[in-house]
């Protein structure tokens, strides 16, 4: 059981941590080579990846890379992103900590959480009831109060909840869905991997400008598709199948 502030943020997981720097030396490997080492500056960003303990989100078999800068299974065909990607979404959503924020994508819900560390309140949203259960249960054992799982369609947003200063969506939509632009806020900011659901897609970042939507790439990446509609026993069937080369992984530059 991790110790939340008085907001119900999550202050990291107490049976990992090292009294003294309140952080555990794999996690701190991994934010100074793989973090900090390929260009993420933002200290919000890399204190939330210190304190987030990304091997209570893994299977018990996963543990032992659960710090290796990559994704792991997690169970329904899907994979827990690799760190770099959910720094690198935390960073370019330029999150403040009063921020509401909408989450597509809970999978494991190890993003929601790094999310959850450095905003206010983050809703989830992730259309594998199973995953929903798993994250929500995880979470909630780490103390993580202020992240709210929900089963559903994504793709739709969160309309109750809305609008949102922030938008991190973690599966591949061919196009930018209007659903989320619409529940953006006044200066609100989205970051989604938009593109073919297999291959290389682009990860963008739209920001909300009065009418205007402002878009600026980030990077080349690989995530598992974004599915409008909820989930089916036919998906647990085609999700063995279906093995991405590595979702939230960037392409390496040549
Ligand atoms: N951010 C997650 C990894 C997400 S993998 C983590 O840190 O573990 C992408 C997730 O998006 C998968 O779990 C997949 O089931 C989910 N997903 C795909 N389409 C969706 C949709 N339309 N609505 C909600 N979730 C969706």
């Amino acid at each position: 059981m991790g110790t939340t502030d008085d907001r119900g943020r999550a202050r990291g997981d107490a049976d990992d941590l090292d009294p003294a720097t309140g952080d555990d030396p794999a996690r701190r490997r991994m934010v100074e080579h793989d973090l900090v080492g390929r260009g993420i500056t933002d200290p919000a960003v890399l204190d939330a990846m210190r304190s987030v303990p990304r091997h209570r989100f893994v299977g018990a078999g996963q543990a032992a890379a659960a710090y290796d800068d990559r994704p792991l299974p997690i169970g329904d065909g899907q994979t827990i992103s690799q760190p770099y990607v959910v720094a690198l979404t935390a960073e370019s959503l330029a999150l403040r900590p009063a921020d509401r924020v909408l989450d597509v994508g809970t999978g494991s819900g190890y993003a929601a959480a790094v999310l959850g560390t450095i905003a206010a309140e983050v809703w989830s949203i992730e259309r594998h009831r199973g995953l929903a259960e798993r994250a929500a249960a995880t979470l909630a054992d780490l103390g993580y109060s202020n992240v709210h799982v929900v089963t559903g369609d994504g793709t739709a947003g969160l309309v109750a909840h809305a609008p949102f200063d922030a938008i991190a969506v973690a599966a591949a939509s061919k196009t930018i869905p209007t659903a989320l632009t619409d529940q953006l806020a006044e200066g609100g900011r989205l970051v989604i991997p938009v593109g073919p659901s297999r291959g290389t897609q682009r990860l963008v970042l739209v920001r909300r400008d009065g009418d205007a939507l402002v878009e600026r790439h980030i990077t080349d990446v690989r995530f598992v598709p974004l599915v409008e509609g909820p989930a089916t026993s036919r998906d647990e069937a085609d999700a063995g199948e279906q093995r991405p080369d590595g979702v939230g992984e960037p392409r390496r530059p040549e």
